[in-house]
């Protein structure tokens, strides 16, 4: 009896053995939990408070990488500025760049901007393309199928469980796009300048001209001599719109919306960058500020 006792425990253990995934960023994040439900305990190791490129590398995020069995990244060079060390030190087996419990989003998606020869044209920080595609709001399926895809891999047992969350998720995205798709139709925005090259993706999508970014480069700190030209290309184009993260410094922004008739509009780069709650509230506000 007590043997019996003993096996039922450890079968129902074995049933509800949650797998421990880490991801980069709040957005996969998100959508890790939307496929993974209650079989997955997620922990984002970089707050959408900050430059995601530039994570602080603090101690506390070496613990969590010791403890996961799946590590999710966004790729396309956006973590190379502080993951790769912290990987290392955490010495965990399972997670390593080639690992089963290693999965580079960015393999799955079609980036922009990748440079066909070695160069320094897009920045220190763009130097394999822009990696900021999960800004546009139509790729969160294909991510969440990489993500299925890989839960399935690691653990078989609950593969109905991941596939059917899956369909479920699919369903009510595509009806938010629907309602998205519709709300960008009638946006009066069509061109705009940003700070950084963050929202392309989004942009892209929705037939929205970027006409140029503060900074020189990515990466690179706007001068005096681009900010001028910036506040040209502005004049010359009409345009209302200039886009603004929530980390890096607003001044210049603000300087060059005084020389112009230019708002400045914070816009979310990430989940919860703006306090948004939610994948549809992230996508959501993103459209809100930019079609003010
Ligand atoms: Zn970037």
């Amino acid at each position: 009896m007590k043997k019996l006792i003993l096996i039922t425990i450890l079968m129902s253990s074995a049933l509800f053995a949650n797998i421990k995934v880490d991801t980069t960023y709040s957005t996969l994040g998100a959508i890790v939990k939307k496929i993974g439900g209650n079989k997955v305990d997620v922990v984002v190791l970089g707050s959408s408070k900050y430059d995601p490129h530039f994570i602080v590398p603090k101690p506390s995020l070496l613990s969590k990488l010791r403890r996961a069995d799946l590590l999710v990244i966004n790729g396309g060079g956006l973590e190379l500025g502080w993951l790769p060390p912290l990987i290392r030190s955490a010495n965990n087996a399972k997670i390593q760049n080639g690992a089963k419990g290693f999965l580079d989003i960015s393999h799955f998606v079609p980036m922009i901007d990748v440079p066909t020869s070695v160069s320094r044209a897009f920045g220190d920080v763009h130097s394999q393309g822009n990696p900021h595609y999960s800004t546009d709001p139509h790729l969160v399926l294909t991510i969440a199928k990489a993500i299925k895809d890989k839960l399935v891999e690691l653990d078989f047992d609950n593969a109905d469980v991941y596939e059917n969350n899956f369909k479920n998720f699919s369903q009510e995205w595509s009806k938010y796009l629907q309602k998205l798709d519709a709300v960008m139709a009638t946006c009066k925005t069509k061109k705009v300048v940003q700070y950084h090259e963050l929202f392309n993706y989004f942009l892209d999508r929705y037939n929205i001209k970027n006409v140029g970014n503060i900074e020189p480069l990515p990466g690179i700190a706007p001068s005096s001599k681009h900010t001028i030209k910036i506040i040209n290309i502005i004049k010359e184009n009409g345009v209302k719109t200039i886009l603004q993260d929530v980390y890096h410094e607003k001044k210049t922004a603000k300087f060059i919306a005084d020389k112009t008739d230019a708002k400045v509009r914070v816009i979310p780069h990430d989940l919860g960058a703006d306090g948004s709650k939610t994948l549809k509230e992230f996508y959501s506000n993103i459209a809100t500020q930019l079609c003010k």
